[in-house]
């Protein structure tokens, strides 16, 4: 079955009750049991929810994957592998991850005794360096944020498993509609739900999918000893988001190229960071392990003076200024005082994060208004 096709139906059922074609939101606590025992393979919603299991199913599917798992947000989804470690246990990550990630590694698991090494992982050769015997998880994100740094998922899949540990992907700039980290080695493929996925900015939730049938037990078996499931209205609209996730991924990527273009060309524009681009250093991997390049890219002006970004963000009409991103609608960001706020100044300059960076979410209006709104705020 082609992508479209079962981001639509891939997954899900008719109600079996009714033959209602879209899945109810199952909103219960708990399913009446004739016997001792004897249920429909429901006793309580932390641990099984019919809304949840067809989302859990579609997103498998998606992701090529056996099996999902649905959490309360992106976090909670994290939260549940580092879990599967034990204290001494080592990680391998990229050095300019997700800042929530950085955060739950360093101030929460690092304290009971789990041990986080970050570095650059377009380099994998600085990977296999990192890596002990008591390296259990490599955890991976590409395209990174902001600077969409493209690491090689299939490289990075081989230095993990020949030093046994699991790879686990972070997807959720790529979404499954540009890249299936399953297929190229991976062992789990997390989701921030929140972003492309739900796709409209209006729920928060994470998901995991994995092949094994040993690693989804021990998965399932934290998600409901930790208990951050998600509640079923907010399983509903990520099913409904998923419906379109083809459509919306494919402007996403259109309106991604146009506005990549025309800030290229733009006078005072001194960098753009898009994996698309011929220049970006990823790109040749980065066409060899997705389907297109996606919406989200950074820029930086000339100059590289604050004062000039600030001015930008607040002319902007069309690119309101908000943390996410993935949404329909168009966002900026300014990385250097939001969402790396927290990294001291001189950190982020070593990262290649400079002050004049802007992040832009670019969303499926049309590319003509878009191109307008930032020939306006540059202006
Ligand atoms: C947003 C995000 C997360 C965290 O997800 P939440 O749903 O906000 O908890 C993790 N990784 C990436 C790449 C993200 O963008």
């Amino acid at each position: 079955m082609k992508f479209g096709t079962k981001a639509i139906h891939a997954g899900v059922h008719p109600d079996p009750s009714t033959g209602a074609i879209m899945t109810p939101i199952f909103q219960t606590s708990t399913y009446v049991q004739r016997s001792p025992g004897d249920h429909k393979g429901y006793e309580y919603s932390r641990t099984h929810n019919p809304t949840r299991t067809q989302l859990q199913n579609a997103l498998a599917a998606l992701e090529n994957g056996k099996h999902g798992l649905c959490f309360a947000s992106g976090m909670a989804a994290i939260d549940c592998i580092v879990k599967l470690l034990e204290p001494g246990d080592e990680v391998v990550s990229t050095n300019d991850l997700y800042g929530g990630s950085y955060r739950l590694f360093t101030k929460v698991f690092a304290k009971y005794g789990i041990k986080f090494t970050f570095v650059p992982m377009h380099d994998v050769a600085a990977v296999r360096a990192a890596m002990t015997e008591r390296t259990k998880l490599v955890w991976a994100e590409t395209p990174t944020n902001p600077l969409l740094h493209i690491i090689d998922i299939k490289a990075i899949a081989e230095a993990a498993h020949e030093g046994g540990a699991l790879l686990v992907v972070d997807n959720t700039f790529a979404t499954p509609y540009l890249q299936n980290p399953l297929d190229l080695g991976a062992d789990v493929v997390m989701h921030s739900l929140t972003k492309y996925m739900g796709g409209h900015s209006d729920v928060v939730m994470g998901a995991l999918i994995v092949q094994d049938d040993e690693l989804h037990q021990r998965l399932a078996f934290l998600q409901n000893a930790c208990g951050g499931t998600p509640g079923p209205q907010d399983c509903f609209l990520v099913l409904r988001g998923l419906k379109t996730l083809h459509i919306r991924m494919q402007r996403h990527c259109e309106n991604g190229r146009a506005v990549a273009e025309y800030l290229r060309q733009h006078p005072k524009v001194e960098k753009v960071y898009w994996p698309g681009l011929e220049s970006h250093p990823g790109h040749q991997v980065a066409r060899q392990q997705m389907r297109d390049f996606g919406g989200m890219m950074s820029f930086v002006l000339k100059g590289d003076r604050v004062e000039d970004a600030t001015a930008v963000l607040e002319k902007f009409q069309l690119f309101s200024l908000a943390e996410s991103l993935g949404g329909v609608e168009s966002l900026s960001g300014h990385p250097a005082s939001m969402t790396h706020a927290s990294i001291p100044a001189e950190e982020r300059r070593k990262a290649g994060l400079s002050d004049s960076l802007i992040r832009l979410s670019v969303g499926i209006e049309d590319a003509e208004d878009l191109i307008e709104d930032l020939a306006q705020a540059l202006g």
